[in-house]
């Protein structure tokens, strides 16, 4: 199968296909599946701070919510398109699905380099997105939640506007807010957290000792830093981590909890120096040899070009898509084992689930209450992937879609289509 093309939303297309048709969907359903129900395009004025105004282009896609309100994070990068938030949408639906939480997929974006931004000029262009997709977004509709380029701060932002509108305050319209204005305990760490759970059980199947395993982590922000720190604290090596500043590599192991401070500090490793350390490209990072490999920032990094000389034992996908369909096919016959973005990341989204579900029962519960149930939700999944996959015989990203596209199609099926 070629990479003709690296369009995340083709991607996307692809493997849902290939789960159809080893699922053996009726061609309805994979015509009603295959598309997103809703799509909103934005292009909205923000006042700079030197008096200009400034036109952005956004975007707000509900892929399906068969099983439930919409749900699904906002993007703020300079590389967002329609195309991939169509795909990221599609990503949530299965998500949810996956991890059997009571929700459709969605997803949001802006195209804008939001470093480039003052903070008021960040904070004017959040409300005036906000107010601009606030036709489709509320708490019993479509939640959204932080992605690459946005945090707490843009979460509460948002949250604050959408209650401007409404004249009281809605917690539950959001998740990811800080935990001041309603978020939960543990929301900031839960991707990352479902991420190193992910990677002990598959160590664990595969019989690597998490003592002695090397680890490679690509993107630092929300989801890298707080998947190295944990797999850090549980014992591996980690030998290497990076983000848009390039790549920092030394095999006798990185501080990681050094490192974590310096980027939260400077928000980013731009400048980071250390005995030992040397400058890798983040091309260079995804190929060194080690026993786990964690993509955690973009789509695309691994294609047709660079699959072959992935050497790693164990792929963990916190990032969404990072592996194509033809580099998946080429790490199958190489024998890496990968967990795929739906389960591995699905972390993030549940402890969201939790944050709504406090939100709208105004009562809250501890953090140590929180990681359990997320430990309990990420070891069931996990195991439920991984019987899948045995029994088909398939790889765990084959396995995870025929578990989550069977629930949404089988949600749609009951609905039934209306009218
Ligand atoms: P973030 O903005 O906090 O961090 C992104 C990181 O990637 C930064 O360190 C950045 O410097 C780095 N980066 C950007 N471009 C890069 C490049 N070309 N090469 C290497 N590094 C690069 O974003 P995040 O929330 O950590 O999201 C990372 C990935 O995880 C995305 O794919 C996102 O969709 C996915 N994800 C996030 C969450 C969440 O809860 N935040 C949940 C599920 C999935």
């Amino acid at each position: 199968m070629a990479d003709v093309h690296l369009n995340a939303f083709q991607n996307a297309q692809q493997q849902f296909d290939l789960a159809a048709e080893k699922l053996d969907l009726s061609s309805g359903m994979r015509r009603v599946l295959r598309v997103p129900q809703r799509e909103l395009s934005v292009n909205f004025p923000v006042k700079m701070d030197n008096g200009d105004i400034q036109v952005f282009s956004g975007y707000r896609v509900q892929h399906n919510v068969s099983r439930g309100p919409a749900k699904g994070g906002i993007r703020f990068h300079p590389a967002v398109d329609l195309d991939e938030v169509r795909a990221l949408a599609m990503w949530m639906t299965w998500k949810c699905a996956l991890v059997n939480i009571p929700y459709g997929g969605a997803k949001g974006g802006v195209i804008v380099d939001p470093n480039s931004l003052s903070s008021p000029e960040l904070e004017r262009l959040t409300r005036r997105f906000a107010t601009e997709i606030s036709i489709l977004v509320g708490a019993e509709k479509d939640i959204p939640a932080p992605d690459v380029g946005t945090n707490g701060q843009v979460m509460a932002w948002f949250m604050d506007t959408i209650s401007m509108h409404r004249g009281y305050t809605v917690p539950a319209v959001i998740t990811g807010k800080p935990v001041e204005v309603g978020g939960s305990l543990g929301r900031v760490e839960a991707t990352g957290r479902g991420v190193s759970i992910v990677a002990r059980e598959a160590a664990r199947h595969l019989g690597i000792r998490l003592d002695q395993a090397t680890v490679v982590v690509q993107g630092f922000g929300n989801v890298g830093s707080v998947t190295a720190e944990l797999l850090h604290k549980m014992g591996c090596r980690v030998i290497a981590v990076s983000d848009v500043s390039g790549g920092y590599y030394n095999p006798k192991g990185l501080d990681i909890p050094a490192m974590s401070a310096y980027a939260k500090r400077n928000r980013s490793l731009a400048g980071y120096t250390a005995e030992g350390l040397e400058q890798v490209s983040n091309a260079e990072l995804l190929e060194l040899k080690c026993d786990i490999l964690a993509p955690c920032a973009l789509e695309n990094q691994i294609t047709e070009q660079n699959a072959d000389r992935i050497r790693c034992k164990l792929l963990v996908e916190g990032a969404n898509g990072p592996t194509t369909p033809s580099a998946d096919d080429i790490l199958y016959e190489k024998g890496i084992f990968v967990v795929p973005d739906i389960l591995a990341n699905a972390g993030g989204v549940t402890v969201s689930y939790f944050e709504w579900v406090q939100g709208l029962q105004e009562f809250f519960w501890t953090e140590e209450e929180i990681n359990n149930k997320l430990e309990r939700i990420m070891v069931h999944s996990f195991e439920s992937v991984l019987d899948q996959a045995l029994r088909h015989k398939v790889s765990m990203r084959m396995g995870g879609y025929m578990v989550a596209v069977a629930r949404v199609a089988e949600a749609t099926e009951i609905r039934g289509i209306y009218p």
